[in-house]
């Protein structure tokens, strides 16, 4: 599927300035920077209700990491997916009586100029579920030879017994969220509980495909376990030996997918080329609207596009996002656009200025404020100290090297 179009990001001045960037990760341990070349995969959407502001703050959150790994010179192949074959998909277009083909398509287009909008820089491949069906059969193919698989009443099953130990959260605590996002642990016939479906037979008047396993279609995560591994490691990642010690670098998403998703399909990729997937898992907290959960059962889901077709500046946007750290869960709030807005204008005031407070000491600080574990809301501090300490009158910078930074790093063209 066509990506969205590139963004120009100009060239900071000094490159070697940049520490190695250090994130906290739910799983895994090091720095991103230690290695020249970054393979980074982040889960995309499922084609309904978007962009809401949540699935905007985990696409901000990983283009600084996109970001920062580039103006350190690093070659960073980033690969997203899309989820155009999911049960919400289909519940959604059977209620607004839609051709799921077409919801999916406007809603990715959708998607997509928000994206544009907000200064995200474009995946290096964006793949559709419906593109890889062959390639998802063939995986889970070879995940049935290496005896991973069993059926249930014409339904694929996933063995998770040997990746049990490794779960990222209680035992009990996995059942209850498995059961709330689409598991089906009490299911008769299923191994272990926590079994997820590889492949669904054919619902009543659902797409489906033929396969080995029968007219179906794949279940949620194994998707992402075949397109990462075919987007990063190659055509032949099934069959090819592999010398490194994990598949990819980065598996990142929001604190929702930590598990089932991300365990999950961590677990089948391992299975199907033998190594450990992903270095290290980083997740970005949820986004609620005015105290309470943002969520679409709510009905209270703010939309990007919304908010650009009331007239805001996509830079407030994205300013009023990345004030508050990728990593906890925030409330937003009309005022926060407002206080954004505010700064936004304070920031272009100053670098309008002809003569600005000197700009090496800030670029540096925001510069080390996102090396430790992508800390922007203290980057935008070191700016507003920036901006007032040139409107009062101090000299000695180059706002065209501060505003190159800003946009290099922050992706705030202002
Ligand atoms: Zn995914």
């Amino acid at each position: 599927m066509q990506s969205w179009p590139t963004l120009y990001v100009p060239q900071l001045a000094n490159p070697n300035a940049l520490p190695p960037l250090q994130l906290t990760a739910t799983v895994g341990a090091g720095s991103l920077s230690d290695h020249n070349s970054i393979r980074m995969y982040v889960c995309g959407i499922t084609p309904y209700d978007a962009t809401h502001l949540g699935h905007a703050a985990t696409y901000l959150t990983f283009d600084l990491v996109h970001r920062y790994l580039r103006a350190q010179g690093k070659e960073v192949t980033f690969v997203e997916n899309v989820t155009d074959i999911d049960d919400p998909l289909f519940e959604r277009a059977n209620r607004d009586s839609q051709d799921w083909k077409e919801l999916g398509q406007s809603q990715i287009e959708l998607f997509k100029s928000d994206m544009v909008a907000l200064h995200v820089l474009p995946p290096d491949s964006y793949v559709a579920v419906t593109e890889v069906i062959e390639l998802v059969i063939s995986a889970i193919v070879q995940l049935n030879q290496k005896g991973f698989c069993y059926q249930v009443d014409g339904d694929t099953y996933f063995d998770i017994s040997s990746f049990e130990s490794r779960l990222p959260i209680s035992h009990d605590e996995a059942l209850k969220i498995f059961a709330e996002r689409g598991g089906d642990p009490a299911r008769p016939g299923k191994r272990h509980a926590l079994d997820p479906l590889l492949w669904s037979k054919n619902k009543n008047g659902e797409p489906g495909w033929e396969s080995p396993m029968g007219f179906g279609r794949p279940g949620w995560h194994i998707e992402c376990s075949v397109i990462a591994l075919r987007y990063l490691l190659g055509p032949d990642f099934l069959t090819e030996q592999n010398a490194t010690d994990f598949s990819i670098d980065l598996q990142g998403g929001g604190s929702d997918l930590v598990f089932p998703h991300h365990f999950m399909s961590g677990a089948q990729a391992e299975a199907l080329v033998g190594r450990p997937f992903a270095r290290l898992y980083v997740h970005s907290g949820m986004v609620g609207l005015d105290g309470e959960k943002m969520s679409k059962s709510k009905g209270n889901l703010v939309f990007v596009s919304k908010l650009l077709q009331q007239g805001e500046d996509a830079m407030v946007i994205r300013y009023a996002l990345l004030d508050s750290h990728y990593a906890s869960d925030r409330m937003w709030t009309v005022d926060l656009l407002e206080s954004a807005a505010n700064s936004v204008a304070l920031i272009r005031q100053a670098l309008a200025k002809e003569e600005v407070a000197p700009t090496n000491a800030v670029i540096q600080a925001i510069a080390d404020s996102l090396a430790n574990n992508l800390d922007s809301p203290r980057a935008l501090h070191e700016t507003i100290d920036w901006a007032n300490r040139t409107l009062a009158g101090e000299t000695g910078g180059h706002a065209g090297e501060l505003s190159r930074a800003l946009d290099a790093l922050l992706g705030l063209a202002l």
